[in-house]
């Protein structure tokens, strides 16, 4: 018997009646790399922390997905998120599959030396099965540009330099305009293609929308900003420190400001007039018209769901919500929007990046701007018109992206 793919796609394969023997190849990765990390520590102590590479499908192009830095990875959570990156990419007709890396490690107790010997190792021992066509990692949780910089640069010694083996990679070594606020910016996108086709008044038509957004990452503060900046009412922001709540709307760059003005600050080291302190999950249960829960996987429960009031939810995070969680809200009226639609803004950036590479070409930010727009907003109303009146968006959404990827399948043959 083979293991089930997730509860989402398992749902999708019944309902599109996809034949048991295309739906296995979905429910097993096409490869798993586990591996050991060695490190030597500043104190000179050798630690081995456990790394992990998992390729979900390939047939629409090569595995595609990020890297993570954090201490709660393994490898069944990489395997999920591997196949979340199949489905993602399909959905937005990137001409990628699905993979994701991890390591288990948690990046803030290691200095800036152990954490590029982390992302060097990590790269020494995957470095057979990664490539710029087979295989491109990308930043994810607890990794950043100058993490893909160590891992571009560590797997071009052996197989000398390739811009597209990393995308997410800092600009002056062939990384995109407009990656790193990419995430954010396209869950701020779909927000507002959804909000203009269910005739909701976008505050750039002078609509009065107030949002709050768990976590201050690299996704929650751009998204933060970017609702700022189009004239949403932020009321309420956390990171893992806790958070602020303020019903007339937080000055959200001079936020950002304050906590560029020490290195290590978090919102709970600042003070903020006029706004109350609220803790890390606060924003998830304040009184607003959207959340966005842009952290970690599963912060929304059987066990907290109730306390989530609104009636729109946008998925940045992977998973942000556990399958009970997402079927109570669903129960009770509130609009989901899903992970694989809300958080698609940084690969699609990716594959520009990667496009970018491949004809040596830098396209301006506004380009890059506007067809991640372009594509996050099409890819929004192909969702809202396939859910029509009765469907969820997350069944819609996971309905289009496995057709996509059995349709290739079947392309391909039997192999
Ligand atoms: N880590 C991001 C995600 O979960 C981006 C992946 C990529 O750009 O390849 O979608």
């Amino acid at each position: 018997m083979l293991p089930r793919a997730s509860s989402a796609a398992e749902a999708a394969f019944a309902r599109l009646g996809v034949p048991d023997a295309l739906a296995d190849r979905l429910r097993v990765p096409h490869r798993e790399v586990s591996v050991q990390i060695p490190v030597v520590g500043d104190d000179g102590a050798l630690r081995v922390h456990r790394g992990f590479r998992v390729q979900h499908s390939d047939v629409r192009g090569p595995f595609k997905g990020g890297l993570r830095f954090h201490p709660a990875v393994d490898l069944e959570e990489v395997r999920l998120l591997a196949e979340l990156m199949t489905w993602k990419t399909a959905l937005v007709d990137l001409p990628f599959g699905g993979a994701k890396g991890g390591v288990a490690v948690d990046p803030r107790t290691l200095s800036p030396r152990e954490r590029e010997l982390v992302a060097r190792r990590w790269t020494e021992r995957v470095g057979a099965a990664i490539g710029p066509m087979t295989d491109i990692p990308a930043p994810d949780m607890g990794t950043d540009a100058g993490t893909m910089a160590h891992i571009l640069d560590e797997w071009s010694r052996t197989h000398g330099y390739e811009p597209r083996i990393v995308t997410g990679k800092p600009v002056e070594l062939g990384g995109s305009l407009g990656r790193v606020a990419a995430t954010g910016r396209g869950v701020v996108v779909a927000l507002e293609t959804l909000l203009d086709q269910r005739g909701l008044t976008p505050p750039s038509n002078g609509g009065d929308v107030a949002v709050a957004i768990q976590g201050f990452g690299n996704v929650g503060e751009h998204a933060a900003l970017e609702a700022h900046l189009r004239g949403y009412r932020v009321l309420a922001v956390s990171d893992v420190s806790g958070g602020w709540l303020d019903p007339d709307g937080l000055d959200v760059p001079a936020l950002e400001d304050a906590l560029e003005s020490e290195p290590g600050r978090q919102l709970a080291d600042l003070d903020v007039a006029g706004a109350t302190r609220i803790d890390a999950t606060g924003p998830l249960f304040v009184d607003a018209d959207v959340v966005i829960p842009a952290a970690l996987g599963h912060v929304v429960d059987a066990a907290n769901v109730d306390r989530l009031t609104a009636p729109i939810v946008i998925e940045a995070a992977n998973h942000p919500l556990t399958p009970e969680a997402a079927a109570a809200l669903v129960e009770r009226g509130t609009t989901v929007l899903p992970d694989i639609l809300a958080n698609a803004g940084g690969v699609i950036v990716s594959y520009f990046e990667w496009v970018q590479g491949a004809s040596l070409l830098a396209w301006d930010e506004a380009e890059v701007l506007a067809r991640l727009d372009a594509r996050i907003a099409a890819a929004t109303r192909q969702v809202l018109r396939a859910a029509g009146e009765a469907g969820t968006l997350r069944d819609a959404a996971m309905d289009v992206a496995v057709r996509r990827v059995v349709h290739a399948m079947e392309l391909r043959g039997q192999g």
